[in-house]
C-alpha cells in the first residue's frame, strides 16, 4: 500500500508535467503563430517588386520591335502572373492558418461569375492542343443574384476548374449547380465539377485536401503548383458553411463536388432582354 506521502509526491510530479505541457503547448503555438506571420509578412514584401516588373512589363509591350522581343516579354509577364498566384496562395494560406481570413457579404450575380469563370479559362485553351468542351450547367431554380463573397467563390471554382482543366486531356469539364435548399435568410448550393481526366489514384485521395500535397511528387513531375490550391478551397468552402469532397477514378476521371450556404439578395433578377421593349 502506498504512503499518503508517495501519492502526495506522485500528485506533486503530475502537476508539474502538466504545467511543462502547458509551457510547451503555448510554445508551439507561439511559434505557429511566428510561422504565419512570417509568410505573411515575406508575400507581402515579395509581391510589391513583382507587381512593378508586371507593370512596366505591360509598358515594354507597347514598344516591342520584333518578335523575338514579343516571346521574351510575354515570358516575363506569364512567369510574374505564376509567381504571383504562388504567392497569393501562400498568404491566403498563413491568413488562414492564423485564423484571420475574413468574408465580405456583397451582391453576386452567380450565374454569371460561373460563366465568366469558364469564358476566362477557355481563353488558356485556345493556345493548347486539349480538346475539351467546358460546359457549365445551372438549374433552373438557382437564382441569379445571391449574398456572399464575390471573389472567393471565384476563387474556389478558379482553383478546382483550373485543376480539371490542367489535369485533362479530352473530353469535357462540365460545372452543375444547384439549389438544393432555401429558407427566408439562407440558401443552399450544391456544386459539383465533373471532368474526363487522369483521375486520382485512390491511396492519394485522403491526402488530397492536407497542405503541400501532390500526387506526383517526384522533382521531375510534369504539372506545377504548390500543392497549396485544394487546401485554400476546402478552408474557403467550410467558411461558408459547406462541405467538400471527391470521387475519381483512374478509367474516367474526377468529380468534386461542395456545398455553399450563402444568403438571398434584395436585388431583383435581371429582366429578361424580349421584355425591355
Ligand atoms: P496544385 O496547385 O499543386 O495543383 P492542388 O491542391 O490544387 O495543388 O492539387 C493537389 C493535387 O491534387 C494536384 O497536384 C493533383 O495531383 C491532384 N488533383 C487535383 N485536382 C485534380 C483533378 N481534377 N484531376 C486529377 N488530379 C487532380
Amino acid at each position: 500500500e502506498q504512503s499518503t506521502e508517495d501519492l502526495r509526491s506522485n500528485l506533486d510530479s503530475l502537476e508539474e508535467k502538466s504545467a511543462q505541457l502547458h509551457i510547451a503547448n503555448k510554445e508551439a503555438m507561439e511559434s505557429n503563430r511566428l510561422k504565419s506571420q512570417f509568410l505573411a509578412n515575406i508575400s507581402h514584401e515579395v509581391r510589391t517588386p513583382l507587381n512593378a516588373i508586371l507593370g512596366y512589363t505591360k509598358i515594354l509591350q507597347k514598344n516591342l520591335v520584333d518578335d523575338q522581343q514579343k516571346i521574351y516579354i510575354d515570358t516575363i509577364e506569364q512567369s510574374t502572373n505564376s509567381l504571383l498566384a504562388i504567392i497569393g496562395d501562400i498568404l491566403d494560406f498563413s491568413k488562414i492558418e492564423a485564423g484571420k481570413l475574413s468574408l465580405d457579404h456583397g451582391d453576386v450575380n452567380l450565374r454569371e461569375l460561373v460563366d465568366d469563370v469558364y469564358q476566362i479559362l477557355s481563353a488558356s485553351l485556345l493556345t493548347s492542343e486539349k480538346q475539351i468542351d467546358l460546359v457549365p450547367e445551372f438549374s433552373e431554380d438557382v437564382p441569379q443574384w445571391v449574398t456572399g463573397d464575390a471573389v472567393r467563390i471565384r476563387q474556389i471554382l478558379n482553383n478546382l476548374i483550373g485543376n480539371a482543366i490542367k489535369f485533362t486531356h479530352k473530353g469535357s469539364i462540365r460545372t452543375k449547380v444547384t439549389l438544393v435548399k432555401q429558407t427566408s435568410d439562407q440558401l443552399l448550393f450544391s456544386f459539383k465539377v465533373i471532368d474526363t481526366g487522369i483521375g486520382i489514384p485512390e491511396n492519394k485521395l485522403n491526402r488530397l485536401f492536407k497542405p503541400f500535397s501532390q500526387v506526383d511528387n517526384s522533382t521531375t513531375r510534369q504539372f506545377g503548383g504548390t500543392g497549396l490550391g485544394l487546401v485554400i478551397t476546402k478552408k474557403l468552402v467550410e467558411q461558408m458553411d459547406g462541405n467538400i469532397d471527391v470521387y475519381s477514378d483512374q478509367k474516367s476521371g474526377s468529380t468534386f463536388y461542395f456545398t455553399l450556404n450563402l444568403q438571398p439578395s434584395e436585388k431583383p433578377a435581371q429582366i429578361p432582354e424580349k421584355l425591355h421593349k
